[in-house]
């Protein structure tokens, strides 16, 4: 980053939308569905794209500008747009770059709706893929064809915490001139710049982290302007715009997201050491654990190891589900990157739609949980996680 641009706690917080004429300090919510023309001509000029500004709240808002603008701030990309959710970005980034004949190379440890969208609704439409287990870096190569469109990643993974090598991704995507997308969910632009090794786009669930609190939901693609205009045209016609309210809610939150993700970071490695090595579990994943088979990855490319803490629990689903009954703070939720601790058993929810075979590829056992480790007390986080571990027994 040049020295004058703002770094990242300064732009998270100073990024406003211009100041109206009631001097405000805190940004007003703009909700409104359209703006009025200053005359015939000016109505002319921004449909035809010849000037910029706001028309219509499908195609831009100040609300939704300025969480894209300090988006792009902060992930270090030339563009971007917010989505409705963070399907809608992953959804948009692939279906605006894609048409019938081509062919997705993407990670197979993918969120569940993601690998729906692959396996199921992409192929109707005529576009095929071939996934790759993150571990294997040399079989990307390999699975890339003359119709290769596009890469897609995940990392870490949502719930198995695979990471994929974003600079040999990032490197490989460059010598062929294929774009490769990354789903930063996990980690946040404060803990992983995907662009910054090679990625075209970024895709966000603005839902999890960046919200922080569990209120709304969104999302953003950011990254390459040529791409993001596509991306644009996209979602201008087919209309996964997020709301101006939540644009405003998502980008108060980002003012805090850098001493929030300092918090969730600190208490998860410390529920994460704290539980290594308990009789009642099989394995703690967690990318900064030295037992992280992409241990040395992880701290290549991440800040920290980011706030969700996998426990794999030594008797399957009956031991989860007394664990997950047992809990007196914890939330038991599908949610993740909230300021409260959540518990999620992936098998018998959010990846239960997929085959046994296929939860077995990418390590989501029936004995595994999901831990989003949240901002209370780090003692009480791990006294309740301690005591439904015994009570499950
Ligand atoms: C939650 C999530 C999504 C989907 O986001 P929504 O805002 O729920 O649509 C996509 N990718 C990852 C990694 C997620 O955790």
């Amino acid at each position: 980053m040049p020295d004058s641009a703002p770094r990242f706690e300064t732009a998270a917080i100073r990024t406003q939308a211009p100041r109206s004429a009631a001097r405000e300090h805190a940004v007003p919510l703009f909700l409104t569905s359209s703006f009025v023309f200053d005359d015939a001509e000016q109505a002319r000029a921004l449909f035809a794209e010849e000037i910029s500004g706001a028309v219509y709240s499908r195609y831009s808002n100040p609300n939704t500008d300025e969480f894209v603008q300090k988006l792009c701030l902060l992930e270090g990309g030339q563009d971007g747009i917010a989505t409705a959710s963070g399907m809608a970005a992953v959804y948009a980034s692939m279906a605006a770059l894609v048409t019938s004949g081509d062919h997705i190379v993407a990670s197979r440890a993918l969120f569940g709706s993601t690998h729906q969208i692959l396996t199921r609704l992409m192929p109707r439409w005529g576009v095929s893929h071939t996934y790759v287990d993150t571990g294997d870096m040399s079989a990307w190569d390999a699975a890339l064809r003359p119709e290769t469109r596009l890469l897609f990643v995940e990392t870490p993974s949502n719930p198995g915490l695979d990471l994929v090598d974003l600079g040999y991704l990032g490197a490989l995507a460059t010598a062929r001139g294929i774009p490769l997308i990354v789903d930063n969910c996990f980690t946040t632009p404060y803990l992983q710049r995907p662009i910054a090794f090679g990625a075209s786009l970024v895709v966000h669930s603005a839902t999890k982290w960046m919200d922080g609190q569990g209120r709304v939901l969104g999302g953003a693609i950011v990254g390459d302007a040529t791409l993001v205009a596509e991306a644009r045209f996209f979602a201008r016609h087919t209309g996964p715009a997020l709301s101006p309210f939540n644009a405003w809610v998502l980008s108060k939150s980002l003012e805090t997201l850098a001493v929030r993700m300092d918090r969730h970071c600190s208490n998860a490695l410390a529920v994460a050491q704290r539980f290594e090595g308990h009789t009642a579990l099989e394995q703690v994943r967690y990318p900064f654990l030295a037992s992280h088979p992409q241990h040395a990855l992880a701290r290549r490319q991440m800040a920290q190891g980011g706030g969700i803490v996998v426990l794999v629990l030594r008797g399957g689903y009956d031991r989860c589900r007394r664990f997950i009954d047992a809990l007196q703070l914890c939330s038991h939720s599908p949610n993740l990157g909230d300021t409260r601790t959540i518990v999620t058993h992936p098998t018998s929810t959010t990846h239960s739609k997929l085959t046994e075979a296929e939860r077995q590829a990418v390590g989501i056992v029936p004995g595994l949980v999901r831990i989003s480790v949240g901002l209370e007390h780090l003692d009480d986080i791990i006294g309740d996680i301690e005591q439904a571990l015994a009570a499950s027994s």
